[in-house]
């Protein structure tokens, strides 16, 4: 269409696949009848973007309407952004080829807090002015949404607009008014009526102050248009939510590369210190018949040979055993083989994976998460030690030899003894493990995983501070030190990364200048341990006049004002803080499906009433 094509610098990169066009389901509108035309972005490289579920169904959705378009792009590795400068090549869609600056809409998918830098390289290449007060009529408007803009406080200068919640009926709405209001015809008027729509925030129309001592101390609409709180919008059923069966299949290897199923949305299991738990609820499942055509559809349109079952803890699906048997009843003589990512540290995970093994042996995943049962409590995860080691009996006795385990480091309340009996729970797993294995113990193996805790807005942990680089390379020392099985692997997070993106879960708008300097000073792909660059950070923060240890390791006082408040993502401040109080008195908060609601919030007035 413009003319404009990678073809003379694809040599010059890796993998150069990432760039190509007219992989097999992609779809090519033509622009010229478009009334509004989307690039979806994600920022971060083509393997990592293409499996995002989200992107996928927005795409569909968009291109299912016979008015709208939208096409993909996704950040260039360091070695293809440098091609493109060299050569004074805009970033371009991989469609149509059309420069991101040529979109009515640019809209990103952020995973999560580390791809930053990314969305400003992308915006940059795009031809798009950074700074959304700085855009004419003529650019797009630059939209945001998905887990990495629940506090989208620190992108609040860079973006025009963002989306709460769950996108397949807002993106339509969006839309709609970008077809009416095209932002080259009044981005103002435009503006407004994006934030009329619900779940929609124009952070422009939100004027912030600061007190003396640098706290929050106001944030309020200063546009009549603008609401005093955002509430994020939720599909209530899922079977009439878009699916898209006619899934693209890359040219390369992606992250997932297989078929990925939605079974379910959310999880009211409560663990105090997972974001997506909260801002999910509540569950809501699709049913068996449904999955089981659009698993059929998928896996025709596609050809994959994997099926992946997705939600929070896809075990909890009611009804899993009938929709595993009925996946394997239709694929498993294909030799389609399902996969059930699960975290449950229990049996009956266990016996599920011993039937999806018919075809294919899964791996097997357990998430104790602390070492010590105190802990656990603390954060709400409801097994024990035996729960553990039950379920890992029954994967050795049905022919498993390996698998992985993850913990947690720096939760609140955690002392050292918390961390000791990390070793100690997994001095006891190996050691009941070699037992169960016999003669096969030779072949034993156990991957851990040791995360750093990273307190995020809208959890019962957002007002605790991340503990210090120095308290968490500690914990990080002696685990090193103290877990001596040969049997394990040990792998662990680094603190430098887990510490910016604690800044930016709970930061502000002021954030918005440490960014800019650290992308102005070359900082890319964060969330890649071979990229990050900490001490470019560092420069960044004193630069924009910050302190990154302000950010990531303060703790709010529960009558602070929180940069996020105006944003409401389901679950009340009066549940958050009743569970912030039940986890310092170690009290437990049953999952709702399984017992008494316990009055979160989330569940919007029609869905309380089929409970
Ligand atoms: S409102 Fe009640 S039933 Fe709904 S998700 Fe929250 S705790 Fe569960």
């Amino acid at each position: 269409v413009t003319g404009l094509n990678y073809d003379s610098l694809l040599w010059k990169v890796a993998k150069p696949c990432r760039y190509l066009n007219a992989e097999w389901n992609s779809l090519h509108k033509n622009p010229a009848e478009a009334k509004a035309d989307f690039c979806l972005c994600y920022p971060d490289v083509y393997e990592v973007g293409m499996s995002h579920l989200g992107l996928r169904i927005l795409y569909h959705i968009l291109n299912d309407h016979p008015d709208y378009l939208a096409e993909r792009a996704f950040a260039p590795w360091p070695d293809m952004e440098q091609a493109l400068r060299e050569a004074g090549t805009p970033l371009l869609s991989l469609e149509s080829e059309r420069p991101l600056g040529e979109f009515a809409v640019v809209g990103f998918t952020l995973a999560y807090e580390l791809t930053y830098t990314n969305l400003l390289t992308m915006l940059d290449l795009g031809g798009i002015p950074l700074k959304a007060a700085a855009r004419a009529e003529s650019d797009p408007i630059v939209i945001a949404g998905g887990p990495g803009a629940a506090n989208p406080e620190p992108l609040a200068d860079y973006l025009d607009a963002v989306v709460l919640g769950e996108a397949e009926e807002s993106i339509l709405e969006i839309a709609a008014a970008v077809a009416q209001y095209p932002p080259s015809q009044g981005r103002q008027q435009l503006l407004e009526r994006l934030a009329q729509i619900p779940g929609v925030y124009v952070p422009a129309f939100y004027q912030v102050a600061y007190d003396d001592r640098g706290r929050l101390a106001q944030i309020s609409p200063n546009n009549p248009a603008a609401p005093e709180k955002i509430r994020r919008r939720l599909i209530e059923d899922l079977d009439t939510a878009p699916y898209p069966v006619k899934q693209i299949v890359p040219y390369l290897e992606t992250v997932h590369d297989r078929v990925v199923l939605e079974i379910m949305r959310g999880c009211t299991r409560a663990c105090r210190f997972c974001q997506a738990g909260m801002t999910y609820r509540p569950v809501r499942q699709r049913s068996i018949p449904v999955l089981l055509e659009q698993a059929k559809a998928t896996v025709a349109a596609t050809g994959l040979e994997e099926i992946s079952l997705l939600g929070f803890n896809s075990p909890d699906f009611c009804g899993v055993e009938e929709l595993i048997e009925g996946l394997l009843a239709e694929h498993a003589d294909q030799g389609v083989s399902i996969a059930l990512p699960s975290s449950r540290t229990d049996t009956f995970s266990v016996e599920l994976a011993k039937k999806l093994a018919r075809v294919r042996r899964p791996g097997l995943t357990f998430a104790p998460e602390a070492g010590s049962q105190r802990l656990r409590e603390v954060i709400n995860k409801q097994v024990t030690e035996e729960n553990l080691f039950s379920a890992l009996a029954a994967a050795f006795a049905s022919g498993w030899e390996a698998a992985k385990l993850y913990f947690m480091i720096g939760l609140p309340t955690e002392t050292l003894e918390d961390v000791g009996a990390i070793t100690e729970l997994l001095e006891k797993v190996v050691s009941r493990a070699r037992e169960s294995l016999g003669p096969r113990r030779g072949r034993l193996r156990f991957s851990v995983s040791i995360g750093n805790f990273v307190p995020k807005a809208h959890t019962p942990f957002q007002w605790w501070g991340q503990e210090t680089r120095e308290d968490l390379r500690a914990k990080q020392a002696l685990l090193i030190k103290s877990v001596r099985a040969r049997e394990i692997k040990l792998s662990w997070n680094q603190v430098e990364m887990s510490r910016l993106e604690a800044a930016f879960s709970r930061g502000d708008r002021r954030l918005g200048e440490a960014l800019y300097q650290a992308w102005q000073g070359g900082a890319r792909f964060d969330s890649w341990a071979e990229s990050l660059r900490p001490e470019l950070w560092e420069k960044a923060f004193a630069a924009a006049g910050l302190d990154w240890g302000f950010y990531a390791n303060r703790s709010f006082e529960h009558t602070d004002k929180l940069p996020w408040e105006h944003l409401d993502y389901g679950v009340s401040k009066e549940f958050l803080l009743r569970e912030a109080a039940a986890a310092l008195a170690g009290e437990l908060t049953p999952d709702c499906r399984e017992g008494v609601c316990s009055d979160c919030g989330a569940c919007e007035p029609a869905m309380r009433n089929q409970r």
